[in-house]
């Protein structure tokens, strides 16, 4: 009962790349940089689970950001000239390669971190992936010309990748799309038929991640333009909980997210954001307890998986690691109390 994950990322430690930030330069390049992502790979993988928690990640330690460690992979984008673009809608502004060609993997992306991460636990393993709705949000077009069209491009060779992450032994393979709160008509008309293909033919778990960001300060502020409830996943759960999809993540914890939205995700696995990340104040577990017991509500228990909002990525890593501890016992504290 109450399986425990995280999102997806975590903080790199200061000996690997710039703290606190969410597009980091690395401190090393070549062969000391890709032993050093091991190196902080592996001391997060014992973290998590010194931490209690039953499935682990690998905090996305080999990649600068969790769409363009994807892209760097990728023939077809000129990461040489990049260009300023507003991305989510124009909620903030960043730095983005464009696509110039037609799309094709230039190999594995992904398969010396999952091989690693597979290699040293032995609980269950999740990998991340960017969604395609997200990545086209995360990157600018000068070829395809059309979202959709691109969005599918892109799930092909997410697929391709998440297929050979299942045979390097993966658990369960995660698509991150928080453009679904941001572009909910599209998501709901084809941004879900996006992620299914590039989920198909998965034999493992599949998940995705929607939330309302980081906890960065553009972020912050989108938050309080929307409202005293905030019900972008209304419109895309329906979807979602018709889709081929075993897991779905919403924010639950200091969000104004109407708790019974999660009734629409009947049939579905629901990993219930239990820890916030946009504040460095550590929950205790009684807090993290009475959120699931809140979530209960709308989720069987045998359906709720106790995660955090989103990545940690842009945190202080001292306080990433306290709000690792208070989600493993804050569900310890839940199943006892929720045992009956
Ligand atoms: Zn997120």
């Amino acid at each position: 009962m109450f399986d425990t994950a995280i999102a997806g990322s975590l903080p790199k430690p200061a000996w690997l790349a710039q703290t606190e930030t969410l597009w980091p330069q690395w401190r090393a390049e070549g062969a000391a940089l890709q032993q050093a992502k091991l190196d902080a790979t592996l001391l997060w993988i014992k973290a998590q689970e010194d931490a209690g928690l039953s499935v682990i990640g690998d905090g996305e330690m080999s990649r600068q950001h969790f769409v363009h460690g994807f892209l760097e992979r990728v023939d077809g984008i000129d990461f040489e000239h990049k260009v300023e673009m507003g991305i989510r809608a124009d909620r903030y502004k960043a730095m983005v390669p464009q696509v110039v060609s037609r799309l094709a993997l230039k190999g594995r992306v992904h398969e010396a971190e999952a091989r690693f991460l597979r290699a040293h636990t032995t609980r269950r393993i999740k990998f991340t992936l960017p969604g395609p709705m997200t990545i086209v949000d995360t990157v600018a077009d000068r070829h395809y010309g059309d979202r959709k069209a691109m969005a599918f491009a892109f799930a092909e060779l997410l697929n391709q990748e998440a297929l050979a992450l299942r045979a390097d032994g993966v658990d369960i393979v995660q698509f991150d799309e928080p453009a679904f709160n941001v572009y909910m008509d599209d998501a709901a008309d084809w941004g879900v038929q996006a992620l299914e293909r590039a989920a198909r033919g998965l034999t493992c778990t599949t998940a995705v991640h929607i939330c309302y960001g980081y906890g960065i300060q553009a972020n912050i502020d989108w938050k309080k333009t929307l409202g005293d409830e905030w019900r972008q996943y209304e419109r895309v759960f329906p979807a979602l909980a018709a889709s081929s999809i075993d897991q779905v993540s919403l924010e639950c914890i200091h969000s104004h997210v109407p708790p019974d939205l999660m009734a629409l995700l009947k049939g579905k696995d629901v990993m219930v954001g239990v820890i916030d990340v946009a504040s460095e104040r550590v929950e205790t577990p009684d807090e993290v307890a009475d959120t699931i017991g809140r979530a209960l509500q709308f989720v069987p228990r045998e359906r709720l998986i106790a995660c955090t909002n989103c990545g940690l990525a842009p945190m202080n890593r001292a306080v990433a690691e306290a709000k690792l501890r208070a989600l493993g016992a804050g569900a310890a504290l839940a199943r006892t109390r929720y045992a009956a």
